[in-house]
């Protein structure tokens, strides 16, 4: 990066910045860009050397495990017990060459390496104990974060060591039961009181409302999703966000997720929103249907999006490029069929589809 190129296996690099360097080719904002505008992610030894690369990490990720409940329509057996589940049980999704697909095949790599995890979270774990305190944040991924015992094992850490400016992020699903919500919730409240740690925030992975984002998350049901995001709201001394991911199934639900938060921030106008395209699955893609085809949703909703902030506003110049970016005018036609083998494959073994939900994506 600092001699202006991408460290792509094709440029000499390791490849692993490809997933932002996709977003970014797309016209997406990546975490890259993102983290590039919170002053506190600036490791100290580039005030000195801002070419420096041996640095001070100041915020770790963590993807604990792969427990989850759902099995997203975008989502993959690396992330989600179900998806490896599903996989194991019906064997591989095919293209539409009938090739099976990386990454959805019972002997993928990383489904067996993820079983093999637990040293790392033990190293992970004194790691944290020891330089927690040069973080300024630390964000729990899944899987469904709520249900991973290793939750309660980072929040121990926490408690005994004590980080009072570091800033907590766990993203959730929130189809998690409402006692162990709450109790978690609980604990990290006294946390923050308690200044263990310096703040809280809740990233809620939805990516609108209605019957087709239940469709395109399997396993979520938006009325118990409802229930404890509107508790969330009333939580005000954390931060909450949302985490959409668009597809070409969650175009036209988007606009009630909107209404609803611009609703909820009535109680509390702190909460954020952000978007970003799904990736490496482009049959998924809005592209693939072209842009002419999403004109009036994307119109509909530029004018619902609100603009109480920067933020706001540039979550909205990012959608209006993410959709001008598709270079297509009209549908892809190879891709579209993609797609509904795609679907085709999960509806046989769901015993769900598609073609009831999307009827017009249906064509
Ligand atoms: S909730 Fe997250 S981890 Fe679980 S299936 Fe959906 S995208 Fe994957």
């Amino acid at each position: 990066m600092l001699s202006g190129k991408w460290p792509t296996l094709e440029n000499g690099g390791s490849g692993h910045c490809n997933y932002c360097k996709e977003i970014e080719d797309n016209g997406g904002k990546s975490d890259r860009l993102n983290m590039l505008e919170q002053a506190n992610q600036v490791p100290p030894e580039l005030d000195k050397n801002p070419r420096a690369t041996t640095v001070t990490p100041k915020i770790l990720e963590i993807f604990l495990n792969d427990t989850c409940n759902m099995k997203c329509t975008y989502c993959r057996a690396d992330f989600s017990s179900q998806w490896r589940n599903e996989i194991r049980k019906f064997g591989a999704l095919t293209d539409l060459d009938g090739r099976p697909m990386l990454g959805y095949t019972p002997d993928h790599k990383f489904v067996k390496k993820r079983e093999d995890i637990s040293g790392l979270v033990d190293k992970t774990v004194d790691w944290l104990r020891r330089n927690g305190h040069q973080l300024s944040r630390l964000h729990l991924l899944g899987g469904e974060t709520f249900y991973q015992t290793e939750l309660d094992e980072i929040l121990d850490v926490l408690e005994i060591t004590g980080h009072k400016n570091l800033e907590f992020n766990i993203i959730s699903n929130l189809m998690v039961k409402e006692e162990r919500f709450t109790s978690v919730l609980e604990r990290i409240k006294k946390m923050c009181r308690d200044r263990k740690i310096g703040r809280f925030d809740l990233t809620v992975s939805i990516d609108g409302l209605g019957r087709e984002i239940e469709y395109a998350r399997t396993g979520l049901k938006c009325d118990h999703f409802g229930k404890l995001f509107a508790l969330a709201v009333r939580q005000k001394w954390m931060v909450l966000h949302t985490n959409s991911v668009i597809t070409s199934m969650s175009v036209k639900a988007l606009p009630p997720l909107i209404e609803q938060v611009k609703e909820h921030r009535k109680i509390n106008s702190k909460i954020s929103m952000r978007i970003n395209a799904v990736q490496r699955m482009p049959q998924l893609h809005p592209a693939a249907f072209g842009r002419d085809f999403w004109k009036h949703d994307i119109e509909n909703i530029l004018n619902l999006w609100p603009a109480d902030d920067m933020h706001d506003r540039s979550q909205r110049d990012h959608i209006g490029s993410m959709f001008s970016a598709i270079k297509n005018q009209d549908p892809d036609l190879r891709l579209v069929k993609f797609f509904k083998h795609y679907l085709d494959q999960l509806d046989k073994r769901r015993n769900t589809n598609w073609r009831e939900v999307f009827p017009y994506l249906d064509i």
